[in-house]
């Protein structure tokens, strides 16, 4: 019995991909996003199980994640999406990395970079549309970075592309917005540069508007089963790869007004048998949480109970209980028919699922099921 293990289905991850990959057909790609150690699920395993269910690339935001995942996949289409500093640069062409672009000064450096190390870097020239954070938003200075990078002999143009600020907002007015920004420069560039591939949607924007699709779409959220606009992903057909589990370290009877935990935040209402679950904060379950989520033992819903602690938590089983020390705890997923998902976590906390499973720290131990992790 493991103190706390997120346990990760490989073969949810390749089926959100086969389910991806056919929602947008073919001729458009389908470029996995495994950054932030794949949104906490193991960037190693998610990009496998990715690329077994259809994902003809792969994209990260560092180059020590692109360094990382080369190493492990030889021969993957690898996009660095990130913003690199000189030194990570370097690191990212020698990673064999395609590379993200938006500056004339940046073009000069990694040529020069490019012709010293004797490689010729796929690079991706970025329109700022709207996000308002990497990216140039003015439309000429994008397009003559363009011409200037397909003229450069150690570059090659390889993508154009942006990034939405509001696609998991449904019926916003600022989506269609970018869309019709990115759509009309897109034109522009393809007339001079047929060869490049053009992407922009995110994983809501794959849900939400097929013109947003262009050449290749760039899936992360949705990739791991989790539902990009954060409220259920059955609603799209998504399985969600990763369980929370932890077990019943103790049980043990609580007379009535004992209390459990750091600064005594709950006390027993009635007498009442507490069991206690090591897995807290430290381990990526958030001390926001105490008192106002539940955790699955049985295939029931219990309370936690008190302050989560660094390293457990306490759940009140109630007057008489049929729970054991050793019995399993479910924190993020399924028990019987009982469900509690990242989204109801995030929810409560007042943030986005992607918080959720990235946050579960380094102590967790992955464990995989339905592929080869390796
Ligand atoms: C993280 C990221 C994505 C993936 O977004 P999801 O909402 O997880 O699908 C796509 N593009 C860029 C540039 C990103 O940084």
């Amino acid at each position: 019995m493991k103190r706390a293990v997120a346990r990760i289905d490989l073969g949810a991850i390749e089926h959100n991909c086969a389910l991806l990959a056919e929602l947008v057909g073919p001729g458009v790609e389908l470029c996995a996003v495994v950054k932030a150690d794949g949104y906490g699920h193991g960037m190693v395993p998610a990009a496998k199980a990715a690329v077994r269910g259809g994902a003809t690339a792969l994209a990260v935001a560092t180059a020590s994640e692109a360094a990382e995942l080369r190493a492990a996949l030889p021969d993957a289409r690898i996009l660095t999406v990130g913003a690199l500093s000189r030194a990570e640069a370097d690191v990212a062409l020698q990673a064999g990395s395609e590379v993200a672009m938006w500056r004339e000064g940046f073009r000069a450096f990694l040529s020069e970079r490019a012709r010293t190390l004797g490689v010729r870097p796929r690079v991706h020239v970025k329109y700022d549309t709207g996000m308002g954070r990497l990216g140039d938003s003015d439309p000429d200075a994008v397009l003559a970075l363009c011409d200037a990078v397909a003229a450069d002999e150690h570059l090659e143009l390889a993508g154009f592309w942006t990034h939405f600020a509001t696609a998991d907002e449904l019926g916003d007015e600022y989506f269609p917005r970018q869309l019709a920004a990115f759509t009309a420069l897109a034109e522009r560039v393809r007339a001079s540069h047929p060869q490049v591939t053009v992407h922009a949607a995110n994983s809501a924007a794959v849900f939400r508007e097929p013109a947003s699709h262009f050449d290749m779409v760039r899936c992360g959220i949705a990739v791991y089963g989790l539902d990009p606009f954060g409220v259920d992903p059955a609603e799209h057909g998504l399985r969600p790869a990763l369980e929370l589990r932890s077990y019943v370290a103790d049980v043990k009877l609580f007379p009535a007004g004992a209390s459990a935990g750091y600064g005594r935040s709950w006390r027993a209402p009635r007498d009442t048998y507490v069991g206690v679950v090591p897995i807290g904060y430290g381990d990526g379950w958030r001390r926001g949480l105490s008192n106002r989520v539940d955790v699955l033992i049985g295939g029931r819903r219990y309370p936690v109970s008190g302050t989560i602690s660094m390293d457990n938590l306490t759940v009140d089983l109630g007057p008489q209980t049929t729970v054991r020390p050793g019995d399993e705890v479910v924190l993020i997923g399924r028990q019987g028919e009982e469900v509690q998902s990242a989204e109801d976590i995030a929810r409560v906390l007042g943030t986005i699922n992607y918080e959720i499973t990235c946050g579960i720290s380094a102590r967790v131990p992955r464990e995989y099921v339905g592929g080869e992790a390796g």
